[in-house]
């Protein structure tokens, strides 16, 4: 594995491998903040079954925290990602500076996905969606990906990138893939190092209300206010909880919707102590709507 620091060698080494692979060439890009778990790692499996060349990214993007959030103290676990991206066969990594990514300071030209970046976690994190849209769409202009995967664990972050794609005309698909979770269905998470062990119980309420609701769906509720507030009444019950966001939304545009027959995204978001968690669950439509 290459591993890159600069926006020059990156495109040269993305260059030199496509010419290289020849007429074939396919390259899948995976764009991660590092401290990597097994939801990183299975884009990164997704990559390899669909493309010749693999490259990762590794860069914890400023423009995507807000002022009080935990930008200072994320994880950051180099030397381990390496080899984990080592052994999963990854071609290049990419891991930038923020100097490198942002040479005139972060407050320059950006990217932002109307309406859209304005719901769910875009409510509770003012701005966090444009530095994703900008950062990610920087991204793609250095490695020139054909596929670039994400983790449908950050459901909001899909449908900004999807609508940024087909209104900026990025010539490449974007792939969504299922979330992964521990054998007690918790989604794994960077963020999970943050939790005591007591509050990682607690944490487990998340995964729970949502396979609950999900199971009253399939059991013909198809209410999303009677879903919505089962769902906070189970989340409630764990007192060292507080809720952010408990929304029932079309998957692509991310409006509430009152009625889930014809698909959607059951999405929340706690704090549990000073750690904030999302998780979601995606119902497919129902037929006959
Ligand atoms: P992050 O490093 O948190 O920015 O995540 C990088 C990518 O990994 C994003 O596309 C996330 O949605 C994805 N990801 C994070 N956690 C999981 C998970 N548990 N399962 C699948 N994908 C994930």
């Amino acid at each position: 594995m290459r591993i890159l620091h600069t926006i020059k060698e990156t495109r040269q080494a993305c260059a030199i491998a496509r010419a290289a692979a020849g007429d074939s060439s396919t390259v899948g890009l995976v764009p991660t903040m590092g401290a990597l778990h097994e939801g990183h790692l299975s884009l990164i499996r997704a990559a390899k079954k669909q493309c010749n060349i693999v490259a990762a990214t590794i860069f914890v993007n400023p423009t995507q925290f807000g002022p009080n959030e935990d930008f200072a103290r994320y994880p950051r676990t180099f030397v381990s990602d390496c080899s984990l991206l080592e052994n999963e066969g990854v071609d290049l990594l990419f891991a930038p500076t923020v100097e490198e990514m942002y040479p005139s300071g972060t407050d320059r030209t950006f990217i932002e996905v109307p309406g859209i970046s304005d719901r769910l976690d875009g409510l509770s994190r003012p701005g966090h969606f444009r530095g994703v849209a900008t950062v990610v769409a920087k991204l793609f202009h250095i490695v020139s990906p054909d596929f670039a995967y994400f983790g449908q664990k950050d459901a909001a972050q899909i449908a900004v990138l999807r609508a940024m794609v087909r209104d900026l005309n990025f010539p490449l698909e974007l792939v969504a893939c299922p979330t992964v979770r521990g054998p007690d269905g918790f989604a794994l998470s960077s963020r999970n190092q943050y939790l005591s062990a007591d509050e990682r119980i607690h944490a487990l309420t998340l995964s729970q209300s949502l396979a609950s609701a999900s199971a009253s769906a399939t059991a013909g509720i198809h209410d999303a206010a009677q879903l919505k507030s089962s769902i906070r009444e189970r989340l409630k019950s764990s007192h060292a909880l507080k809720i952010d966001y408990v929304e029932i939304v079309d998957p692509a545009t991310l409006e509430s919707i009152s009625d889930i027959r014809r698909g959607a995204l059951i999405a929340i978001a706690a704090w549990i102590g000073k750690t904030r968690l999302i998780d979601n669950a995606l119902l497919p439509a129902m037929q006959p709507v």
